[in-house]
């Protein structure tokens, strides 16, 4: 039998010791001066001489930055390329942006507070693991808190800082995947923003409660940053409680998010959701929106791999009209945004706004598969 695999990338919590903290904070340290002089070294070349840097010609002078500063021998060479082909992606995207006609920022410095990770590339190269240890060149034997077996083949590693430590990821390939036996059921699933997604069966799942109190604790912490004097030691510990609550509400999120994509794979054999991109092109943009959008981007991202691994179909479908057809005689009911009800004047459908989007996004994507429909939800 021909077996299917995949890619995943596996997070574990390390617990280094202080003195690995050091190290580790130093190599940061280093990276991100390298990261810093690398975009200057891009900056003055195009403003005052007006050429531009390859990631080739930064990557050939890392030898000599090495020996020129001694501290430098402290970062793994790959980790160091690494830095710039970072730089090199980031002046890529920018271009890319000017080109398509946006007005994007800059590539930008990056401060102490944003520069929270190195990759090794090359597993094996640098950094390994042994007997369940992460062995990185240079900083020694970390203890990794192992929750769940890793599989596939290494690939890269990459380490990063958080608000409550220190963690490791990686990235494996020839992941097996795990087939579930088959429900028998598809599903349309439309995302909102007065419920998190409306199913095509009619239920709604909501954000957690716990979301909102998150957010108030966030707001409180920002307010406690921005009234303490810049410099001083009370604004710095006011920013760390702020990393904190950042975090809580990125690990609630995340751990909402993963739970409902799990149940969703564990219920269908298909699910039908729309095409953001071209949704956001067809929709006005407004705030609230625009910030729903990345958790839907992320909740999206969550459910494709966990359906890859769990052979199950996940499709996005082209969203025009989900929210406007009936979905009973595909009569077009026009309503703003505003109104929350669908009522058909044709057949007399009858039912919540989102709950009909949903059942004509689970119809367009069978529609497109071009098979036979299995039993509607
Ligand atoms: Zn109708």
């Amino acid at each position: 039998m021909h077996e299917q695999s995949i890619h995943k990338t596996y997070q574990y919590k390390l617990k280094p010791t202080s003195e690995q903290e050091l190290l580790l904070d130093r190599v940061l340290m280093l990276c991100r001066h390298i990261y810093n002089a690398a975009i200057g070294e891009r900056r003055d070349a195009y403003h005052l001489r007006g050429i531009s840097v390859t990631y080739y010609q930064q990557k050939a002078e890392l030898p000599g930055i090495k020996e020129a500063m001694p501290e430098y021998g402290a970062v793994h060479s790959q980790v160091l390329q690494d830095v710039v082909l970072q730089v090199d992606r980031a002046f890529q995207a920018f271009f890319r942006r000017v080109k398509a006609g946006e007005i994007p920022g800059y590539p930008r410095f990056h401060g102490r507070d944003r520069y929270n990770s190195l990759t090794y590339p090359q597993f094996g190269n640098g950094a390994t693991l042994e007997n369940g240890f992460l062995m990185l060149s240079k900083i020694g034997r970390i203890a990794v808190r192992r929750s769940r077996p890793l599989e596939g083949t290494p690939k890269t590693i990459t380490i990063s800082r958080e608000a409550d430590g220190w963690y490791v990821s990686i990235s494996c390939a020839d992941v097996p995947t795990h087939p579930r036996e088959p429900t028998e059921r598809e599903t349309g699933i439309d995302l909102g923003l007065e419920s998190f997604a409306t199913l095509a069966d009619g239920t709604m799942i909501h954000n957690p409660r716990c979301y909102r109190r998150a957010e108030r604790t966030l707001k409180t912490a920002q307010r406690r940053v921005s009234r303490r004097k810049q410099g001083s030691n009370r604004r710095r510990k006011a920013v760390k409680l702020l990393a904190k609550a950042h975090q809580t509400v990125k690990r609630q999120r995340q751990d909402f998010q993963h739970k409902t994509a799990l149940r969703l794979v564990q219920q269908y054999d298909a699910i039908y959701h729309e095409d953001l991109q071209t949704a956001n092109m067809l929709k006005n943009h407004h705030l609230a929106k625009s910030i729903a959008d990345v958790g839907w981007s992320q909740f999206l991202s969550i459910l494709h791999a966990k359906a890859a691994w769990a052979g199950r179909r996940v499709v996005a479908v082209p969203p025009a009209y989900t929210s406007q057809t009936c979905s009973g005689c595909g009569v077009i009911v026009s309503k703003g945004l505003s109104v929350r009800w669908h009522s058909c004047p044709d057949c007399g459908t009858s039912l919540h706004r989102d709950h009909n989007a949903a059942k004509n996004i689970e119809r367009l994507g069978q529609s497109l598969r071009g098979g036979v429909a299995l039993a509607a939800s």
